[in-house]
C-alpha cells in the first residue's frame, strides 16, 4: 500500500513527489514516457525564480534527481484507470495495480494539434512540436514555426540560430508572447513575420515541402517552401481516463482549486491539467507541493 502514487512525472508530478518522501510518505510516480514533462523541450528558462538562468534539460533532471534522492519510487507505466473505494485507490496501469492511500493527477497538457489535412501523416517527416528535440535536422533550411505565445516565439527564436529563414506564422497580428521575445526577434532579418494567416495546407510527397497560407482579410493564398513546420499552438489537457473519476471542466480540465482538491475524496489534481488561469514552470511547482501537503493531511 502507498501514501501517495502520482500520475504523471512533470514539474508538477515531481515537485509532489519530493514534498511527500519528505514528509516520510511512501511515494510512487507512474510516468507513461519519459520524466520531466513538458519543459524538457524548453531550450532555456529564464523565470523560474532564483535560477538565473537554466536549460529545461537540466531543471528536470535535476528535479527527479531531487523526487529520487528523497525516497520517491518511479515506474515507467501508463495509467489506465482509477477505482476508488472509501478507503483506498487502485491504480490500474499497462503493467499492474498499485493500492493507495491517496492519488495525485499531474497528467499535464499535450500538443494542441493544427487539425489540417495530412498533419499526423507528416509528423516526423517535417512537421514537429518541438524545435529543440527536432530542429537541429534542418540546420542551413528554411523553417515555420506557427504561434503566437511565449512557445511560439522561443522555438523561432531557437531556430533562428542555425536555419537560413525561419517565417513565423500567427492568426492575428498581436503576439500573446513576452515583448521581450517579439523585440529580439524583430533584429533578426532572417525571420519573417507572417501575421494574420492561417495554415491551410500541408505539400510534399513523402516530406514537407512547403506550406500554403491563408491570409486574412481577403484569405489570399500564398506557399512558402519549407522543410519543417513547428507547431507551437498550445497545449490541451489529456484527463479522459479521470473522466469518471474526477469533474472536468466544459474545456477538459479536472476542476480543483488552489489546494489541489478534486470533486473524489483523497484524489488531487496539480498543474496544467487543473483548472487554473496561469500554466507556468511556477505554478506547476507550487501545484505539487500544495498537492502533496493536501495529501499528507488527509493520510493524518
Ligand atoms: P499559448 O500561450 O496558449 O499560445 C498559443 C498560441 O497559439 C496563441 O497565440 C494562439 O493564438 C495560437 N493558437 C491556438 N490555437 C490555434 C490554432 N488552432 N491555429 C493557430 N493558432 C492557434 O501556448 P504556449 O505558447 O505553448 O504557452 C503555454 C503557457 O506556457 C503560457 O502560459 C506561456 O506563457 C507558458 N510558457 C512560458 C515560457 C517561459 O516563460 N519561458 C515558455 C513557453 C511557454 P491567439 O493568440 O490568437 O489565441
Amino acid at each position: 500500500m502507498y501514501d501517495i502514487i502520482i500520475a504523471g512525472a512533470g514539474t508538477a508530478g515531481l515537485s509532489a513527489a519530493v514534498y511527500g518522501a519528505r514528509a516520510g510518505k511512501r511515494v510512487l510516480v507512474l510516468e507513461k514516457e519519459v520524466y520531466g514533462g513538458q519543459i524538457m523541450s524548453a531550450s532555456v528558462v529564464e523565470n523560474y525564480p532564483g535560477i538565473r538562468k537554466i536549460s529545461g534539460y537540466e531543471f528536470a533532471q535535476g528535479l527527479y534527481e531531487q523526487a529520487m534522492e528523497q525516497g520517491a519510487e518511479i515506474k515507467y507505466e501508463k495509467v489506465l484507470e482509477i477505482q476508488n473505494s472509501e478507503t483506498y485507490k487502485t491504480v490500474h496501469t499497462s503493467l499492474s495495480a498499485y493500492d493507495s492511500r491517496t492519488v495525485i493527477l499531474a497528467s499535464g497538457a499535450k500538443n494542441r494539434h493544427l487539425q489540417v489535412a495530412r498533419e499526423e501523416e507528416l509528423t516526423g517527416k517535417g512537421i514537429s512540436y518541438c524545435a529543440t528535440c527536432d530542429g537541429a535536422f534542418y540546420r542551413g533550411k528554411d523553417v515555420a514555426v506557427v504561434g503566437g505565445g511565449n512557445t511560439a516565439l522561443e522555438d523561432a527564436l531557437f531556430l533562428s540560430g542555425y536555419c537560413r529563414k525561419v517565417y513565423l506564422i500567427h492568426r492575428r497580428d498581436q503576439f500573446r508572447g513576452e515583448k521581450r521575445l517579439q523585440d529580439s526577434l524583430r533584429e533578426k532579418e532572417h525571420v519573417i513575420w507572417v501575421l494574420e494567416s492561417h495554415v491551410a495546407a500541408l505539400n510534399g510527397t513523402g516530406y514537407l515541402e512547403s506550406v500554403t497560407i491563408e491570409q486574412e482579410p481577403d484569405k489570399g493564398k500564398k506557399e512558402l517552401a519549407v522543410s519543417a513546420l513547428f507547431i507551437a499552438i498550445g497545449q490541451e489537457p489529456d484527463n479522459q481516463p479521470f473522466a469518471s473519476l474526477v469533474e472536468l471542466d466544459a474545456h477538459g480540465y479536472i476542476k480543483a482549486a488552489e489546494d489541489c482538491r478534486t470533486s473524489a475524496e483523497g484524489i488531487f489534481a496539480a498543474g496544467d491539467c487543473r483548472t487554473k488561469t496561469v500554466r507556468q514552470l511556477t505554478t506547476a511547482a507550487a501545484d505539487g507541493a500544495a498537492a502533496a501537503l493536501a495529501a499528507c493531511a488527509y493520510i493524518g
